[in-house]
Parts: C-alpha cells; structure tokens; sequence
C-alpha cells in the first residue's frame, strides 16, 4: 500500500528524497534513499537515510526497529558497491551523529558510511 511518508518541507535531506535538491543517487527502495556525501571525509562516503523524517537517533522508537535494521545490513553491500575495499584489510566506518554535541549538522536522521583506502585526507579522522 503507498502511504504519505511524514515530510518536513523545510529539511534539506527531505528535499533531496523528493528529487526537489539533486543528488548522487547510490540506492533507493520504498523505505531508503542513499546518496553520496556532498563533502567526502574518505574516498568512499555516502549516507544512507530513511524517507520518513525521523529528526535523529532521539526521535526513533520501536517502530522503527526494522528500518534501522534495514539500514544496518544495506551498509556492507553498499559499502563493496561503492569501492570499499574487502574486510578484513578493508572495511568501512559507520557513524550516526546524534544532536549538536554528537557533530550533527542536518536534522534528519542519516548513517555515514565510508571508506577506501587510507590515509583519509580530509582532516576528520577521527
Ligand atoms: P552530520 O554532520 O552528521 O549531520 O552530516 C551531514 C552531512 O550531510 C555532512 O557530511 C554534509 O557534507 C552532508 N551534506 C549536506 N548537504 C548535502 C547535500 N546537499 N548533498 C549531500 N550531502 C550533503
Ligand atoms: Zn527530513
């Protein structure tokens, strides 16, 4: 069944789901939508967010238990997908920025993903 996805009309990631804001598309399904990080810390980096507007890591509840989850195992696929090299001398960082304190800059909740080989060198190694 198509339901209406809650939106924010003023959320930047909102638009981006919407097409309204245009992207580097790296997946889409009926509940995801992954692009490419528009200023990479790493030679692979991309987010992975949900359509529905979930503010952050705070603002999810039971309910979106399967759709983290969902997001937890599209990571390593996408991961290889986008040229992250194998693990174990591979691998790839997943990070969720939770809050101003915890580095979050947009408020709609999204995992990084990133990779490559390094040395990273964008000064945010850490
Ligand atoms: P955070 O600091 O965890 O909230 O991460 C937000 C990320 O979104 C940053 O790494 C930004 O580079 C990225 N970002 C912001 N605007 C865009 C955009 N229009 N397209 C792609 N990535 C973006
Ligand atoms: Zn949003």
């Amino acid at each position: 069944m198509v339901h209406a996805l809650h939106r924010d009309p003023d959320c930047i990631f909102c638009k981006i789901i919407a097409g309204e804001i245009p992207s580097k598309k790296v997946y889409e399904d009926d509940d995801l939508y992954a692009f490419h990080d528009i200023a990479p810390w790493a030679p692979v980096h991309f987010l992975i967010v949900p359509k529905e507007h979930v503010e952050s890591m705070v603002q999810v509840g039971a309910e979106h238990a399967a759709l983290l989850g969902r997001i937890l195992l599209l990571a390593p696929r996408l991961a290889l997908e986008q040229g992250c090299n194998p693990y174990p001398e591979g691998g790839f960082r997943i990070m969720i920025n939770t809050g101003t304190e915890g580095g979050q800059e947009v408020p709609h909740l999204h995992v990084h993903v990133m990779g490559g080989p390094r040395p990273w060198s964008f000064g945010r190694t850490q």
